[in-house]
């Protein structure tokens, strides 16, 4: 399954079991991508994924599944450390109607993301060079998306302070997400969030990741989120 055609069926076959369109243009787009990220990544460190089929699954698919949360589709989405576009980008190839902003601490982070929107012909992506606590939309978006930047305790108060009331929190974690589950319950609730369910799925068949998903109940305390000292040093 390492070559072209075969990967290409296989991802089609799981583009179809997420009910989104075998779209000519947007799996173009998705090629694109991949040749740019590849492409890049020879000059700076974007992703340790290379291999078409990994990337294809890893990054794209495993972006994608994120579609199930969507009602409207054009929502209005945050997505925290999103590094090489992952997985905010792959959604909005597939919905191009989503509200998109992007925000990366590293600012070639957000360089690759200004070339790779241009070049991909994304509109209105909003992308962000700074750190999501010194952001100051509170309470701004419909979902708040997050994947491989902390752990939970530490992520939820970089991320429900931005979720507006009755919004969700998706936060996209490998199978041990038990304990941080545990560890991170006080803070929730200090948060105005509440936990509501992990959806686990297959990325592929010897592979599964969580969805944690939380909504937000009521507004979070203006105090959060602390500086990223705090944050770290003494989570909630
Ligand atoms: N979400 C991507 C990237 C994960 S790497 C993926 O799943 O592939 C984590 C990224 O989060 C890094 O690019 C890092 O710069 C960024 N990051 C970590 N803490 C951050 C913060 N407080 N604010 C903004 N970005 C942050």
């Amino acid at each position: 399954m390492n070559h072209g055609d075969d990967m290409n069926h296989a991802f089609i076959e799981k583009i179809d079991a997420l009910q989104l369109p075998r779209d000519t243009e947007k799996l173009a787009k998705l090629e694109r991508y991949y040749e740019i990220l590849v492409a890049e990544n020879q000059k700076m460190n974007l992703t340790s994924i290379t291999l078409k089929d990994e990337v294809y699954t890893k990054h794209f698919y495993d972006s994608l599944t994120l579609s199930r949360y969507l009602i409207t589709q054009k929502e209005s989405l945050l997505d925290v450390g999103s590094g090489a576009g992952f997985p905010a980008l792959p959604l909005k190839i597939f919905f191009p109607e989503l509200k998109v902003t992007m925000i990366d601490a590293t600012r070639k982070k957000i360089d690759f993301l200004t070339r790779l929107t241009q070049e991909l012909r994304l509109d209105d992506v909003r992308l962000i060079h700074g750190r999501v606590e010194d952001f100051l939309e509170r309470e701004g978006f419909d979902l708040v998306v997050a994947r491989a930047v902390a752990r939970l305790n530490v992520l939820q108060e970089l991320c429900l302070p931005f979720v507006r009331v009755n919004g969700k929190f998706l936060a996209m974690k490998a199978m041990q997400y038990a304990e941080e589950l545990i560890q991170a319950a006080n803070g929730t609730t200090t948060l105005g969030g509440r936990f509501v369910r992990a959806d686990v799925y297959h990325v592929q068949e010897d592979l599964q990741h969580a969805v944690l998903v939380f909504e937000k109940l009521k507004p979070s305390p203006r105090m959060y989120p602390r500086s990223y000292a705090k944050i770290k040093n003494n989570p909630l």
